[in-house]
C-alpha cells in the first residue's frame, strides 16, 4: 500500500457548539426582523411566503470580495453570473458596484443589455449560443467565451458575413483535484485540445483573442484548486506568448467560491468549514504572479463569483400551516414555503429559524413544504422548537439560485422584496396571478366550452 502524503495538521475556531448525536444545539435566536424590518410586518404587508432581499449585504459582500481580491492583484474586474440571481433590481446592484454581466443564454444577454449594460460588458458563456446570438454579440463587440469546435467554426462564419474580429476566449476545462471534473464544457487542458483551440483561433487569424478562461465547478470547497486552475491558464498565456508573441488581455477564473450554506450529510456547519475570500484570493493570485506570464503583461483577473457574493443576502419567509404526527411518533411541521420555492434544498440543509421568540423544548421534526408530493422536504429531521400554526420562520442564506431556478408548480410564485440600503422596501417582483397563466395559455376552440 502506498503511504499517504503528510498533512500539515491545523487548528481552526468553530464559532459554534460541536454537533452532539441530534445535530447541532438549539442555541440560536430567532431572526425576527430582516434590516431593521419585523418579519411578522413584511408578512402583513406583502403575503406569505416572501422573498427578502438586503440591498446592504449584497453591497457589502461585493466591496468586501472587490477589497480582497484587488488588495492582492492590480487588476480585478467582477462580472455579474446572471443565473445566479437574474432579478432585473438585483443586477442593476452589482451593475452599480462596477460588476460586468456574465451570461449563458440569449435570454440572458437581452437581459443585461436592457439593464444597461454596455455590450463591450458582456461575458457570454455557455454551451447553447444560437446563430442569431452570436451575431448579436459580435455586432456589441461582447466577449465570447467559445465554449466547443462547433462554436468556434459558426462564429468564423459570423465574423466573416459581418466582416469583424470576434473577440474571443476559450472555456479550459481541467484536473485541478476536484471531482467530477466539469470537462464537459470548454476544451481540455490535460489531453491538449485547449492548446489545439488556441492554435486554430490563432492560425485563422479571424479572431481577437482577449482572454482565457475556466469555471471549475460550484461550491468548491478547496482553495487550493483555484491556484491550479490559474496556473494552467498561465502557462497557456505564456505559450501564447512565445509562439504568438500574443498577450491575452484577461484571465477569467469564473465563479464557484462556496457560500456559507452546510451540505446535506455535512458533519460540520458550512460556516465553519467554507474557505473565506482571502482564501480564494491567495490561492489564484499565487497561481498568477509566480507564473512565468511577463509581469508588464499581467491580465486583468475576471471573477464571475455567484453563489458566495448573494446567498446571505436572500431570505425567504414563511409561515407555520400545521404540526401533525407522522406514523412513527416524529412530529412534522407544515410550512407554506415549498422545494418549489427552495430549490437549493436539494442540495442544502438550510437554517430555518422561528420568526418569534420560541421554547428551548425541541423535538426531532420533519419540516415539509405544503405541495401534494412526497418530494416536498425542507428538513428531514432536524432538532426543531415547537411553534404553533401562524407562526413564522426564516430561511437564510437562499440568495443564490432559487430565484432562478424556482418552479411554478401547484401555486404561485410570491412577492420578491428589497430592503434598500435607507430602509425602505420595493416589490422588485410581484406575484404570480391567474392572469399571467391566462395570458401565456391558448384554449383550441372545440374546448372552449364544456358541459358537465
Ligand atoms: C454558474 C456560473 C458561474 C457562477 O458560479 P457560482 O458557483 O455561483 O459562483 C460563473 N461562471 C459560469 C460560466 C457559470 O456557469
Amino acid at each position: 500500500m502506498e503511504k499517504l502524503p503528510f498533512e500539515r495538521p491545523f487548528i481552526k475556531k468553530l464559532s459554534s457548539g460541536m454537533p452532539s448525536k441530534f445535530g447541532i444545539k438549539m442555541e440560536f435566536d430567532p431572526i425576527t426582523e430582516i434590516d431593521g424590518f419585523p418579519v411578522k410586518d413584511l408578512i402583513g404587508q406583502y403575503g406569505s411566503p416572501l422573498f427578502v432581499l438586503s440591498e446592504s449585504c449584497i453591497r457589502k459582500t461585493y466591496q468586501e470580495a472587490y477589497r480582497v481580491f484587488s488588495t492582492r492583484y492590480p487588476k480585478v474586474q467582477f462580472a455579474w453570473s446572471y443565473k445566479t440571481n437574474y432579478l432585473d433590481a438585483v443586477c442593476r446592484v452589482y451593475h452599480q458596484e462596477g460588476a460586468w454581466a456574465e451570461v449563458v443564454s440569449g435570454f440572458e444577454y437581452d437581459k443585461a443589455l436592457a439593464n444597461g449594460v454596455d455590450g463591450k460588458f458582456i461575458i457570454f458563456n455557455g454551451p447553447d449560443k444560437s446563430k442569431g446570438d452570436l451575431e448579436k454579440a459580435v455586432r456589441n463587440d461582447s466577449l465570447i467565451h467559445i465554449d466547443h469546435f462547433d462554436e468556434l467554426y459558426t462564429l468564423m462564419e459570423v465574423g466573416d458575413q459581418l466582416k469583424k474580429k470576434p473577440k474571443v476566449a476559450i472555456r479550459v476545462n481541467m484536473d485541478t483535484g476536484i471531482y467530477p471534473m466539469w470537462d464537459r464544457f470548454g476544451f481540455n487542458y490535460e489531453n491538449g485540445e485547449a492548446w489545439d483551440a488556441i492554435n486554430r483561433i490563432m492560425m485563422a487569424g479571424k479572431f481577437d483573442l482577449s482572454g482565457l478562461h475556466t469555471h471549475i465547478g460550484t461550491y468548491i470547497l478547496s482553495a487550493s484548486a483555484y491556484q491550479v486552475a490559474a496556473s494552467k491558464l498561465a502557462e497557456l498565456a505564456v505559450g501564447l506568448e512565445r509562439k504568438y508573441d500574443h498577450s491575452i488581455r484577461y484571465i477569467d477564473l469564473g465563479g464557484g467560491f462556496a457560500s456559507q450554506n452546510t451540505l446535506k450529510g455535512a458533519y460540520l456547519p458550512g460556516s465553519d468549514t467554507v474557505p473565506s475570500f482571502d482564501e480564494y484570493a491567495d490561492a489564484i493570485t499565487s497561481g498568477l504572479i509566480n507564473s512565468q506570464i511577463k509581469p508588464t503583461n499581467m491580465p486583468v483577473l475576471i471573477l464571475e463569483t455567484g453563489r458566495a457574493l448573494i446567498d446571505d443576502a436572500g431570505y425567504l419567509a414563511g409561515t407555520v400551516l400545521a404540526n401533525k404526527r407522522l406514523a412513527d411518533g416524529r412530529r412534522s411541521t407544515i410550512l407554506d414555503i415549498g422545494v418549489n420555492l427552495l430549490f437549493t434544498s436539494f442540495w442544502y440543509e438550510h437554517q430555518i429559524t422561528p420568526a418569534q421568540p420560541f421554547s428551548q423544548h425541541t423535538e426531532e421534526t420533519a419540516i415539509y413544504g405544503p405541495l401534494c408530493m412526497n418530494i416536498d422536504v425542507l428538513r428531514e429531521n432536524v432538532v426543531f422548537p415547537l411553534l404553533k400554526k401562524g407562526d413564522h420562520v426564516v430561511v437564510s442564506r437562499i440568495g443564490a439560485y432559487n430565484m432562478t431556478q424556482w418552479l411554478q408548480f401547484i401555486t404561485y410564485r410570491p412577492n420578491v422584496v428589497l430592503i434598500d440600503p435607507e430602509n425602505k422596501t420595493h416589490i422588485i417582483r410581484e406575484h404570480e396571478t391567474l392572469k399571467i397563466f391566462e395570458t401565456l395559455e391558448k384554449i383550441p376552440d372545440h374546448l372552449k366550452t364544456i358541459n358537465l
